[in-house]
């Protein structure tokens, strides 16, 4: 540490540890070193991963330099291994690949949460998750890849194989990836001359009773509607047994034939906080209203990775990015309150709304009291998400994204990342001239 700095160590570069170093870099004078240890440099804006997996964003355009967002906050970016609370210090993977630590006066933790995708059978081998930009870009490149095959395929049987896709859960995140891979299969096809749309299978399975179940039930209907108009088979009600190598076994015996399966259900415990001895509700760390960890008055935790309480109407923050920001902000005031001898607030949020595309330009939402579905709702959904990027930079690049999406067919370009030299050794190398 440097002489005379006190500090504060954020872990996790995601929404809410943003927020929190932003926040707190403009309320603490220099003489507060504050620094965040994140495994990428970038935030990913998580929201926006479905339509990079839909081929209708660049991938490069959903994610920021935590460097560029963070001025005057030193970034580190390194896995963090583990806390020893008692000694006030954290440890993490330094440069050589061995195991070094850091003092802090004040830890946050905002780690996020993992899928765990163990929680079907045979998801971990067979499935897709889709959490990070790596996900959803590999997603992306895999999908256009099996258009590739299929072109290729000489049975109908493996032609239906390699053009049929299975989503795992009926929730925003399901219904949004199966709505964009629809959208990108099906406007693919025409240029494939031996791909029919009729061909394309896209399977949403849900085990609740409806597709959406945050939303008015007349809400999630509509989008249901929508989304079988254009071709999506939707299961609810239905138990997913196992994936396996051919698709999903369903409860009952029933199978789903299809080469790609996504899960979009199922988060697990952090290791990092499984390991911390901190005391975890759901599996999320238990923290006071005010983010601050019983019996550790220096430690604080917020984002997904926390189970805070929202004094709003006494229940426990949902997983989300509108809830993870405003904890950040909140969490960054009760620190500068600490530090100056004050007692810290309760976090308190109204939720302004949810939003879910469901595909060809259409969307479903309810936000300020107003209930509102098809393609206002995707103006909307596409509004409120462009005012939040971070940067004109990014701004300009996401409308040119969204614009050209209007106007042009989606990039079906597959990225290859081939070098010369797998090249030279999957095709031989090249002889002298
Ligand atoms: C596909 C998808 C769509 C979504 N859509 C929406 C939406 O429409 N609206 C909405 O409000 N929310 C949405 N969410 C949820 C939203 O993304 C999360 O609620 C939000 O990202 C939580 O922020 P966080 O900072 O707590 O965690 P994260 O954003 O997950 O960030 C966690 C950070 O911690 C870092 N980290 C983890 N472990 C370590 C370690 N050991 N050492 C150092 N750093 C570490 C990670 O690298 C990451 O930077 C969506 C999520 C997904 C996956």
């Amino acid at each position: 540490m440097t002489a005379g700095l006190s500090r504060i160590v954020i872990v996790g570069g995601g929404f809410a540890g943003v927020a929190t170093a932003r926040a707190l870099r403009r309320r603490l004078p220099s003489s507060w070193e504050i620094v965040v240890y994140s495994r990428e440099n970038h935030l990913c804006f998580s929201p926006l991963l479905p339509e990079v997996v839909g081929s209708s964003l660049n991938p490069m355009h959903v994610v920021w330099s935590i460097r560029e967002m963070l001025k005057g906050v030193i970034c580190r970016t390194t896995p963090v291994t583990g806390f020893d609370l008692d000694v006030q210090q954290i440890r993490y993977r330094a440069e050589d690949g061995t195991e070094a630590s850091e003092h802090y006066d004040h830890l946050v933790i905002a780690a996020g949460l993992p899928v765990r995708l163990e929680i079907i059978e045979g998801m971990g081998d067979y499935g897709w998750p889709i959490k990070t930009l790596g996900d959803a870009a590999a997603l992306r490149n895999h999908l256009i890849a099996q258009l590739e095959r299929s072109e290729l395929a000489e049975s109908p049987e493996r032609k239906r194989a390699l053009l049929s896709v299975a989503v795992v859960g009926g929730g925003f995140t399901g219904v949004e990836v199966a709505a964009a891979i629809l959208d990108l299969l099906l406007d693919a096809a025409p240029f494939y001359s031996r791909i029919r749309p009729e061909e394309i299978q896209v399977h949403l399975l849900e085990g609740g009773p409806r597709i959406l179940a945050p939303l008015t039930e007349k809400l999630a209907a509509f989008a249901h509607r929508k989304l079988e108009a254009r071709g999506m088979h939707i299961q609810t009600g239905v138990g997913v047994e196992a994936a396996d190598a051919g698709g999903l076994r369903l409860a009952g015996g029933a199978h789903i034939d299809a080469s790609t399966v996504i899960s979009a259900v199922g988060n697990g415990v952090h290791p990092l906080i499984a390991n911390s001895g901190l005391a975890l509700s759901r599996g999320r760390i238990q923290v006071n209203g005010a983010m601050q960890v019983e019996g550790h008055a220096d430690v604080w935790a917020l984002g997904d990775c926390a189970a805070v309480p929202n004094a709003e109407d006494d229940s426990i923050s949902p997983t989300l990015a509108q809830f993870a920001g405003p904890q950040g902000q909140q969490l960054a005031k009760n620190l500068e309150a600490v530090i100056a001898g004050r007692s810290p607030q309760a976090f308190r949020h109204h939720s302004r709304g949810l939003f879910c595309l469901i595909g060809h330009r259409n969307a479903v939402g309810q936000a300020f009291g107003l209930r509102i579905a098809g393609f206002p709702a995707w103006v909307m959904w596409h509004a409120i998400y462009w005012a939040k990027m971070p940067s004109a930079a990014r701004k300009l690049q996401i409308a040119v994204d969204w614009l050209w999406d209007l106007c042009f067919p989606r990039d079906i370009v597959e990225l290859s990342m081939e070098q010369t030299r797998e090249l030279e050794a999957r095709h031989g190398k090249p002889t002298a001239s």
